[in-house]
């Protein structure tokens, strides 16, 4: 066993967006998806088991929000939750980390200017609120954007560093004990200066933004940045350094790519040692164990064991986190990227086998294998290591259904959230869709109803989100296998 890391987050992201059957709901009152302080200890009982040490959550736009300051049910029930929750993972031995894009506001998602004076104050304001309602935080972790930023009133990734300094002053002021984590997120410090595309006489919304028609060469409205500007916006930071407190984590990437690769922005690796040399770095790999809104059981397991075998490789990471949206499904995952940060030398498909033979039973540890022919559906973070021609992948599905249906999982032996037997339904209602979709005449009217109806029903009950994909995630699930294209290749 090699050293463990010694952070070892796991990201619960919650947002607006991102709101689905397997996340918790935590600032809808009313709408379905609430967890119970007995459900987030049961959760934290199981991060706890499987290696974590954090939990880590965003603080999204939505709570980021005037109407906070005015002291709104909403945000102040958010507030009472999260503060009993908190208690709950430190009676479960975890650290509590909040995350926040650091000058986005609102649910409409309103990248305030901090060369604004007034919105510069409520930027400031909203910080200082949260800080106050949350006080049982142990990390907070600053990061620049996605969404988030600001290129109005000659804003640019030093307005970022700047203004992450300033936070840093509020934030030992009002909780001296937090540690915190500035995030280098994107091409570096996403979404700042010429990072960031907008259409002339941008108002700092996220609509007019996200609609604007880009350059064919443009990756998105932000992540725009190349090898030189990450070259000076890290050179900028790395000048600051010094005043950032002595016990701050920088969380860098081996690569300034949204997929932490050595493209875009370039290689990280070369100032995650100098960094290194001066305060604790971390990683925040987000798409390597799932990817956003199409939800389904991930198996990205050798990506995920090749990175932290790398992090290790590459610079003295104290660890990093390991992002879900979809904790009460992925935990196969969750199991997987907890091991790893306690031993970066794991191997993938073993740690894969022992979960299924300690969930299902010795006679279906084999169910480890089979669940590689789930991650088919391209995405972002999608790299699979297998090939599959349908014939085979009909006949692994039907095999994972046939020993879903025969396992008995009332002798499991880890302590899952949920209890084993509804993770179970969960896993055999994916499996037969796939086996469906897999054959010849799949109804994909029905797979998409009833995926919506189990997935995103929520928003049948709360406000759409000003960042609009879930319609667009329940079409794509329906899709898969429609092409004779999956596992990355034509057939
Ligand atoms: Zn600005």
């Amino acid at each position: 066993m090699t050293t463990a890391f010694s952070h070892r987050a796991c990201y619960v992201n919650f947002a607006e967006h991102l709101q689905n059957a397997w996340n918790p709901n935590l600032y809808y009152p009313g709408a379905p998806n609430q967890w119970s302080a007995e459900d987030w200890r049961g959760f934290f009982r199981m991060l706890q088991a499987f290696g974590f040490n954090v939990f880590e959550y965003w603080l999204p736009p939505t709570l980021m929000d005037p109407a906070a300051l005015a002291g709104s049910a909403v945000h102040a029930g958010f507030a009472r939750q999260m503060r009993d929750v908190s208690q709950i993972a430190h009676e479960t031995g975890l650290r509590i980390k909040f995350i926040v894009a650091v000058n986005t506001i609102g649910p409409q998602w309103y990248f305030a200017c901090p060369h604004d004076p007034t919105d510069h104050q409520l930027i400031l304001d909203l910080w200082r609120h949260w800080l106050r309602e949350l006080p049982e935080t142990d990390i907070v972790g600053i990061f620049p954007g996605d969404p988030g930023g600001c290129n109005r009133n000659g804003c640019t990734h030093e307005t970022f560093v700047d203004l992450a300094l300033e936070i840093c002053g509020i934030i030992q002021h009002e909780i001296p004990r937090v540690v915190v984590e500035v995030g280098t997120w994107g091409t570096p410090f996403s979404g700042w200066g010429d990072d960031l595309i907008s259409p002339p006489g941008w108002d700092g919304g996220f609509k007019q933004l996200a609609q604007q028609k880009l350059p064919a060469s443009a990756f998105a409205p932000i992540w725009n940045g190349g090898f030189d500007r990450a070259a000076v916006a890290m050179e900028y930071f790395f000048k600051r350094l010094p005043q950032f407190p002595a016990d701050a984590m920088v969380a860098i990437n081996l690569g300034f790519s949204p997929d932490a690769d050595a493209t875009m922005g370039g290689d990280a690796r070369p100032w995650a040692r100098e960094i290194a040399k001066h305060r604790a770095v971390t990683t925040w790999d987000y798409s390597v164990a799932e990817g956003e809104l199409v939800l389904y059981p991930h198996w990205r397991l050798p990506r995920l064991a090749a990175r932290r075998r790398e992090e290790r490789a590459a610079a003295p990471y104290a660890g990093g986190m390991s992002y879900t949206m979809s904790p009460k499904l992925n935990l196969l995952t969750l199991y997987a990227a907890g091991k790893l940060f306690q031993d970066p030398a794991a191997d993938p498909d073993g740690l894969s086998r022992a979960f299924c033979t300690a969930v299902f039973g010795e006679e279906h540890g084999v169910l480890g294998e089979l669940f590689e022919a789930f991650e088919v559906i391209p995405g972002w973070g999608h790299y699979p290591r297998r090939k599959w021609s349908r014939p085979v992948l009909r006949a692994v599905y039907r095999e994972i259904v046939e020993r879903l249906e025969a396992a008995d999982v009332s002798r499991c032996g880890l302590p899952l959230f949920p209890d084993p037997e509804t993770y179970r339904q969960d896993l055999l209602w994916f499996a037969r869709a796939f086996l469906e979709m897999a054959g010849d005449k799949p109804d994909r009217d029905r797979i998409r109803r009833e995926y919506w109806r189990r997935t995103f029903a929520i928003y049948d009950s709360i406000p759409m989100s000003v960042d609009e994909r879930a319609d667009q995630a329940a079409r794509k699930f329906a899709d898969t296998l429609r092409e004779d294209v999956y596992g990355g290749v034509t057939l």
